[in-house]
């Protein structure tokens, strides 16, 4: 019986190379030529004038939220249905987490719950890509800028993704993103901001570096931190960045394939394909309705019998011991979290990979 994880990095040897060119430079902390050729080639991914790695996606909101001089007691408003990441790093950053509702489709946030939960705290929005389906950023911004509010795209889980030919990172104030292990492209652990803004390009790289002078060495005018990345990463990070379209090609032929072998149907179905959306396949979500969180359990059980390693949805912030404060229940968020899991999705599954985990799903629920 063959075992499938629910995610794995796929190293090729030019990756080995780099980090190898990188290990004998000597440069090994977070000065040297990767990180700058990573820094330039982020940038011009997103189409926008600056990156800013970091030592992770979760630092990388924070140093946001930060560089838009995000005060102690400003509201945050995220989607209820995120990884804990995206609350975790408002609370870091001094703000208050406020959870809206998601869309029943697409699980991202919904603009008509943002716009319930405005207040004069209100500093900032985040809108999360959540499995590399973009948010509607448009509404997003009309909302945002009628109450002058900042918004963040939590992009962790999105390298790539597009909405009406625009590739996210460069669709709000500034944009987020991962690089941990299992994301579109990795660098073991890391992160990135990326935005067009003077200010928060040179607020976010001022804090990266404990807040120091940069003419003045040692002199430092706040509290900051260190939230920098190694070149070891970088060069890692810039190697896989060379053949990101193939890697994203490759992940919507594995999503191509589940959906030519799952059973699928009105109550059972895969990640939203929609109009004018170039959705990336960070992670193969089925959810089917007539699940709850005792059924979703029992299921990834007996997959996990059967060689197919499975992971649940996130669970609603809202839902959480620290995060219970919440005024408004997220019907959505709440209905939605336990009928879902992630399928197996990593480069290299073949598409008999793909068909033999497809008939073990289908003889399970059918
Ligand atoms: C992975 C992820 C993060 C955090 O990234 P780390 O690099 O693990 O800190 C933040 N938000 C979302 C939606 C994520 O999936």
């Amino acid at each position: 019986m063959k075992n499938y994880p629910v995610s794995q990095p796929l190293i090729t040897e030019l990756d080995i190379h780099y980090v190898n060119l990188a290990t004998k430079s000597g440069w090994v902390s977070s000065l040297g030529e990767y990180l700058d050729i990573f820094e330039k080639k982020f940038a011009e991914f997103c189409g926008v004038k600056y990156c800013i790695l970091t030592s992770n996606g979760t630092c990388a909101i924070q140093l946001a939220l930060l560089s838009m001089n995000l005060k102690a007691g400003d509201e945050v408003i995220i989607p209820d249905l995120t990884f804990v990441a995206t609350a975790n790093a408002v609370v870091h950053a001094g703000g208050i987490p406020v959870f809206a509702d998601i869309l029943p489709d697409s699980l991202n946030i919904d603009p008509q719950s943002i716009e319930r939960l405005i207040t004069y705290k209100t500093k900032a929005i985040i809108a999360v890509h959540l499995y590399g389906h973009p948010a509607k950023m448009d509404l997003i911004n009309i909302i945002a800028k009628k109450h002058n509010l900042f918004v963040i795209e939590d992009a962790a889980e999105a390298h790539g993704a597009e909405l009406h030919n625009k590739i996210v990172g460069g669709l709000a104030d500034c944009a987020t993103f991962s690089f941990y292990g299992n994301k579109i492209i990795t660098t073991g652990e890391g992160g990135a901001i990326t935005t067009n803004s003077d200010l928060i390009y040179n607020k976010a790289k001022f804090l990266r570096d404990h807040a120091m002078s940069s003419d003045r060495k040692y002199w430092h005018e706040e509290i900051g931190f260190n939230f920098r990345m190694t070149n070891l990463q970088a060069a890692l990070g810039y190697s896989q960045l060379l053949r990101v379209e193939s890697i994203i090609k490759e992940r919507s032929e594995i999503f191509k394939w589940y959906k030519k072998y799952l059973l699928l149907n009105e109550s059972v179905r895969l990640n939203l394909e929609e109009d004018g959306v170039k959705n990336v396949i960070w992670l193969i979500r089925l959810e089917i309705d007539f699940l709850d969180e005792e059924r979703r359990n029992n299921l990834m059980v007996d997959l996990k019998k059967l060689g197919v390693d499975t992971r649940p949805y996130f669970y609603p912030m809202s839902l959480l011991p620290m995060y219970q404060n919440n005024v408004f229940e997220n019907k959505i968020s709440t209905m939605k979290y336990d009928k879902g899991i992630n399928l197996p999705t990593y480069l290299g599954l073949s598409e008999l990979d793909v068909k033999n985990i497809s008939e073990i799903v289908n003889k399970i629920l059918y």
